[in-house]
C-alpha cells in the first residue's frame, strides 16, 4: 500500500477529487473519476482496502441477482426511486460485465443469486486494483478521516500525524455501521452535523431467543434445512441456524426488516417456522395419531415425521413453555418463535439508517455540501441478501463518480468550486 505523501490542495494544477472510504462504492467513485481523466486519490483509515468485500467474499461473493430489473428494483422498498437511476444506468448486466472483463467468469445459482465462479473476492479485488493502479487512482491507506480544520480542508490522523487535504471535490463512500472491526462504523455522522443522518440500524440480522439452557447447549450451531419462515404473510423458504442467543441465516435474514420494525413497534416478533413443509398439516396429522407403541417422544417424532434432533428440541422447547401434545401437528408446520430483539450492529451484515436519501440530488451529490458527493451504504437505503447490496453500492459509488468527475470538469473551467467545510 502507498504511503501517506505529500499534502494534496485546490491550489494544486489540476483538479482532484477526494473518495473516502476504498470499499466497492469508493473503488467503483475512483474508477470511473479515473476513467473520465480525472485525478483521484482514494483515502482508506484501514490498513488494506476492501476489508467488507473480501469478508463478503467468504460467502462466495453474491455479486448480483439475475432476476428482471423490475422485480430487482422493488427489493430496495422505498429507496427504489432514489436508487433506480443508477441501477438502470450500471444494472445487473453490467456488473457481470465488468466483472467478467477482470477475468473474473461469473455464474448464476439455481436461486438466481450470481456469483464469480472463484466463489471469493480477492482474485477479483487484486485485478480491480491493478487496473485502478493502471488508471493512475492513488490509495492513501491508514488515512482516519476526522472532520475538518478551521479553513476546511479535511483532517486525516495518519501514522505519521495529521494529513490536510484540500481537494477540489469529495466523494464520501465511508460505509454503514455493520461489522465496525472491518474500518466502516458510522462515526463519519458526526463530522456532518448539518445533514440529516437517520440512525444506524442492524440489517440482514439475526434475533435473540431466550432458549432454555438445555437447548442452547445441545443445539447451538445446529442448521435448520429445508424449512419455510413465515411472518406478516410473507413466506420465505429456506434454511437457518440456531446460534447461542438466537437464530440466523438467510431465511431470517430475508424477513429481517419486517421483524426489526416489529420488534420496535410491539416489543417482539412472533415469526411462525414450518418444519415440513413438504407435507401439508392432514398429512403431519395423521402421522402424529399412529399408535407410538412405548417409543419416547423424541424417537415417535423421528419415525413418523423424520425430523432432525435440533427440530425435536424446538418442539420439545413449545411443550416446556406449556404447549400441549395435541397441539403438536400445529406447532411441526407454524412453529411460534419468539424474537426478542435484532442481533446488534456488530454481527448485522448490513445496516439501515444513514444518510438521508432526501440529502442528495440526482447525481448523489448533498445539495447543503455542493462538491460532495456520497454512495454506498452510508446511504439510507436497505436490501435483503441476495447481491443487492453490492448491486447497489457499485451503481451508486458509479453515479456519483460521474457527478464528480462532471463537478471536477466545470470547476476546471472556472465554474464550480468546493465550498470550505
Ligand atoms: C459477512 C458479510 C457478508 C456479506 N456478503 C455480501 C454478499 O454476498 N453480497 C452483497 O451484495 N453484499 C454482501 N455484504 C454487504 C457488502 O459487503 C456491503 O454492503 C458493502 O461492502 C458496502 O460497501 P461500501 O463501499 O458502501 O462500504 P464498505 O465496504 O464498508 O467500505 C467503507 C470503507 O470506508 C472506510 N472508512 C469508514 N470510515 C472512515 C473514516 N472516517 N476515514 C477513512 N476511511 C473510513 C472503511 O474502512 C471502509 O473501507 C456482506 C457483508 C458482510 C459483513
Amino acid at each position: 500500500m502507498p504511503e501517506p505523501s505529500a499534502t494534496l490542495s485546490a491550489t494544486d494544477p489540476l483538479p482532484w477529487a477526494a473518495i473516502l472510504g476504498a470499499g466497492p462504492a469508493g473503488l467503483m467513485a475512483a474508477e470511473t473519476l479515473a476513467r473520465a481523466g480525472c485525478r483521484a486519490v482514494v483515502f482508506d483509515r484501514m490498513p488494506s482496502v476492501a476489508r467488507k468485500f473480501l469478508v463478503a467474499g467468504r460467502g462466495g461473493l453474491n455479486l448480483t441477482h439475475s432476476e428482471e430489473l423490475p422485480a430487482f428494483l422493488r427489493r430496495y422498498g422505498l429507496a427504489a426511486p432514489s436508487l433506480r437511476p443508477s441501477i438502470e444506468a450500471f444494472p445487473p448486466a453490467a456488473l457481470v460485465e465488468w466483472c467478467e472483463a477482470l477475468g473474473q467468469k461469473v455464474f448464476t445459482g439455481s436461486s438466481g443469486r450470481v456469483f464469480p465462479c472463484a466463489m471469493k473476492a480477492s482474485p477479483l479485488l487484486r485485478a480491480w486494483l491493478a487496473r485502478l493502479n493502471a488508471l493512475g487512482v492513488e490509495i492513501r491507506a491508514r488515512h482516519d478521516w476526522r472532520g475538518f480544520a478551521a479553513d476546511g480542508a479535511l483532517r486525516f490522523a495518519t501514522p505519521t500525524g495529521e494529513v490536510l487535504q484540500r481537494p477540489t471535490a469529495v466523494v464520501l463512500a465511508l460505509g454503514g455501521a455493520s461489522w465496525p472491526k472491518l474500518g466502516a462504523d458510522g462515526s463519519w455522522a458526526r463530522y456532518l452535523p448539518e445533514v440529516e443522518v437517520h440512525p444506524f440500524r442492524p440489517a440482514n440480522c439475526g434475533f435473540r431467543i431466550a432458549w432454555s439452557a438445555l437447548f442452547r447447549e445441545r443445539f447451538a450451531g445446529a442448521p435448520l434445512k429445508r424449512i419455510v419462515l413465515h411472518f406478516e404473510g410473507r413466506v420465505v423458504p429456506g434454511e437457518a441456524i440456531v446460534t447461542r442467543d438466537g437464530i440466523e441465516g438467510g431465511a431470517v435474514y430475508a424477513l429481517s426488516a419486517a421483524l426489526r420494525d416489529a420488534i420496535d413497534r410491539q416489543g417482539e416478533a412472533l415469526p411462525r417456522l414450518d418444519l415440513r413443509p413438504d407435507l401439508n398439516l392432514e398429512e403431519v396429522s395423521r402421522r402424529l395419531a399412529q399408535p407410538r407403541r412405548g417409543q419416547s417422544l423424541s424417537g415417535f417424532l423421528r419415525k413418523t415425521l423424520g425430523l432432525p434432533p435440533v427440530s425435536i428440541g424446538l418442539l420439545q422447547e413449545a411443550l416446556h413453555g406449556g404447549a400441549s401434545q395435541a397441539e403438536l401437528p400445529g406447532l411441526v408446520k407454524a412453529l411460534p418463535l419468539r424474537l426478542e430483539a435484532p442481533q446488534g450492529l456488530e454481527r448485522a451484515i448490513s445496516s439501515a439508517g444513514g444518510l438521508a436519501l432526501a440529502e442528495l440530488d440526482q447525481g448523489f451529490m448533498l445539495k447543503r455540501r455542493p462538491g460532495w458527493f456520497a454512495a454506498g451504504e452510508m446511504l439510507d437505503w436497505e436490501a435483503p441478501t441476495g447481491g443487492y447490496l453490492l448491486q447497489a453500492c457499485f451503481a451508486t459509488g458509479r453515479s456519483a463518480g460521474l457527478a464528480a468527475a462532471a463537478w471536477l470538469r466545470r470547476t476546471d473551467q472556472g465554474g464550480a468550486s468546493l465550498p470550505r467545510g
